[in-house]
């Protein structure tokens, strides 16, 4: 299997590229925003496109079925599940491998990167209500201040990683924002705090969400809340993980191609892709980075210290060739090794090296 994603963001395209995009659309609040490629999913599905062109039109290079798909809502970490709630394995023959690219700016394009093991974090979105009793201002005694709750809460959520998780396992908890309260002289009545958790090992994800809800609720009792703060856990993705016997075997094949000195070893991202619900689902898999910066500029901004457009900003804008011609030729050759030999043989050597 071969993944692409389809969605885009609501960002204003600013490259200033002659095929920049003009569209807009609404969201799903109905508010009209503009739409743009800032992940670099267009590259992807290009890269998608022309390999699965190349691949019919060279069936005598390779044998079995290959299944090509096209995800949607990957920013919003939905799209994967939402393709597995309907069915996907059993509507189609379940794959024995999974690809999956993506383009960034942390590598000039021509290159790719790579990695065995945990690639990306799982990621876990928290909205924290916490309830006080609102009032004057000017008489803190008639009222129980849900803003100082949320002030204490948010400083002792940062105790989790620093106090509580063994040094050296990778993990965040950012409270992205908080809101309460109109005016100075109001108490309010409720606060609300949004965070984001990320980490590979789930034991530890774990950990922290326990600590998370034990923190929480300690801090309302303690400040004489009446009523427990509500924790919505809107939000969830499994860390990406890549099957380390894979992952060396398809290594070795894009040094071929590409040239040793085109692979470079990536180190794993906190950041998260809901691709990892596939592996959760039994695919084994192989997640790799694709080179877009341009070679110069990333050359360049390595002595300035200049730091390149990143993933979701306005000005994001792969170098497409050789970016794209890199992807096509990586894609074509993980997807020729795999399907030469008898899907027999790839299910035996993919079952001897299961995650998990
Ligand atoms: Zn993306």
């Amino acid at each position: 299997m071969l993944r692409t994603e389809l969605d885009a963001l609501p960002v204003e395209e600013k490259t200033g590229l002659p095929y920049s995009s003009k569209v807009r659309a609404k969201d799903n609040s109905g508010r009209d925003v503009p739409v743009m490629h800032a992940c670099g999913h267009d590259l992807h599905m290009s890269s998608l496109l022309a390999t699965a062109a190349i691949l019919a039109h060279s069936k005598e290079t390779w044998h079995g079925t290959l299944l090509l798909i096209g995800q949607p809502a990957e920013e919003t970490i939905t799209g994967a599940r939402m393709m597995l709630d309907d069915g996907f394995l059993t509507r189609f023959p379940k794959p024995d491998v999974g690809l999956a690219l993506h383009v960034g700016n942390e590598q000039p394009a021509g290159k790719v990167g790579v990695g065995a093991g945990y690639r990306y974090a799982s990621a876990d979105s928290l909205r924290i209500t916490i309830f006080g009793k609102g009032g004057h201002g000017a008489k803190p005694e008639t009222t129980i201040d849900p803003v100082v709750i949320a002030a204490r809460t948010i400083v002792a959520l940062q105790t989790i990683v620093a106090r509580e998780v063994k040094p050296g396992e990778p993990a965040v908890v950012t409270v992205g924002y908080v809101q309460a309260g109109t005016k100075n002289n109001i108490i309010p009545d409720q606060a609300e705090i949004g965070l984001t958790v990320r980490t590979y090992n789930p034991e530890i994800r774990k950990q922290i969400l326990a600590a998370i809800a034990r923190i929480t609720k300690a801090e309302a009792e303690a400040a004489g809340a009446q009523r427990e703060p509500s924790i919505e856990h809107y939000e969830r993705t499994d860390a990406v993980y890549n099957d380390p016997a894979l992952a060396e075997r398809l290594q070795g094949v894009l040094v071929k191609v590409l040239g040793k000195d085109n692979v470079v070893p990536a180190a794993p991202l906190m950041v998260s892709e809901d691709y990892s619900y596939f592996v959760e689902a039994g695919i084994p898999s192989f997640y790799f980075t694709l080179g877009g910066a341009d070679p110069q500029k990333y050359a360049q901004a390595k002595v300035t210290g200049e730091i390149l457009p990143s993933n979701h900003s306005s000005l994001f804008a792969p170098d497409v060739d050789p970016a794209l011609r890199t992807g096509i030729a990586a894609e074509v050759a993980l997807l020729r090794n795999l399907l030469n030999g008898s899907a027999e043989d790839l299910r035996k050597s993919m079952a001897q090296a299961k995650p998990n």
